[in-house]
């Protein structure tokens, strides 16, 4: 299998590009941003058919701006109408922020995405049709697939080479933490010899980087456990958190996401009977017994 790989630019600090991946000189995994730019450098290549891991605005860019026939998650196709309708995402988040007394300030940097109207153009394959193997690995987003193809994973942003990936909070999509842990031990067992993750290096030693990963996400889950010897909310649990940056120092749109990485946190460990939720005037978390014990 040969692969060609393109770097492209996206308008964001962390991380500041992406790859797409182009196999055979056919297929492209992954599309870019949604920009002219990204779209012009990649139909360049004169791709076939894509193959896209994830909604995320830095990922599926070629799709509005080609008909190129494309393959997604059905969960994904749900999400990525967002574009063309972005008040319905924004109406989700504040929803989301209401119910759990997290601050609406930070829903400011998705205004931006409000004057968007961008449709998907090509028509929706299957991944049979495609011939490649896609294995779902939900947390990212409910719908993230990876491809896996001649001993190499192509892993969109579900398994990264330093940074440990944003878990997202979709209460209408149940795939969540227990999900993306279960799909991280199954593609363990893979023979995988390396993985072409879309932002960062590759990765040479997939065994160690997935161990590593979920070493994290348990030790996260442990810390939160921790935290919620009192009942606490959302936000106040979220700056508990020992996140790699401090929660103070986040700017807005990172303290939306760290709220809900800790509700996907929460959900979780609710799932497993360790915490319930405690509904005075606001919404509160408190480990239950068996939480106790787990710790
Ligand atoms: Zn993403």
């Amino acid at each position: 299998m040969e692969v060609e790989i393109l770097e492209l630019e996206v308008p964001f600090r962390d991380p500041n590009s992406v790859f797409v991946y182009f196999l055979d000189s056919k297929i492209l995994i992954d599309a870019g941003f949604c920009s002219i730019d990204n779209a012009e450098r990649i139909s360049e290549l004169e791709p076939e058919v894509a193959v896209v891991t994830h909604h995320h605005v830095d990922h599926v860019g070629y799709l509005f701006f080609s008909e190129i026939p494309f393959y997604m998650h059905p969960a994904e196709i749900e999400l990525v109408k967002i574009y063309e309708k972005p008040e319905t995402f924004i109406d989700w988040q504040k929803e989301i922020c209401r119910k759990y007394s997290i601050s609406s300030e930070y829903l400011r940097p998705l205004e931006v995405l409000s004057k968007l109207r961008l449709r998907i153009r090509g028509s929706l394959k299957s991944s049979e049709e495609l011939k490649l193997q896609t294995i779902v690995v939900p947390g990212h987003s409910p719908g993230h697939i990876c491809v896996f193809a001649d001993n190499a994973l192509f892993s969109g942003d579900a398994i990264l080479s330093e940074t440990t990936p944003n878990l997202s909070f979709y209460p209408h999509l149940e795939a969540g933490l227990g999900e993306y842990l279960e799909a991280l031990e199954n593609i363990k067992r893979m023979d995988i010899e390396v993985i072409y993750p879309a932002h960062e290096k590759r990765i040479d030693d997939p065994t160690e980087r997935i161990d590593a990963l979920i070493e994290h996400y348990k030790e996260r889950l442990r810390e939160v456990l921790e935290i919620l010897d009192e009942p606490l909310e959302v936000e106040e649990i979220a700056r508990r958190v020992r996140w790699s940056v401090d929660y103070e120092k986040l700017d807005p749109l990172n303290r939306l996401l760290a709220n809900l990485e800790t509700l996907a946190y929460l959900s979780f460990l609710k799932s497993r009977g360790l915490v319930r939720v405690i509904q005075e005037t606001k919404i509160k978390f408190f480990r239950t017994s068996c939480g106790i014990k787990t710790l």
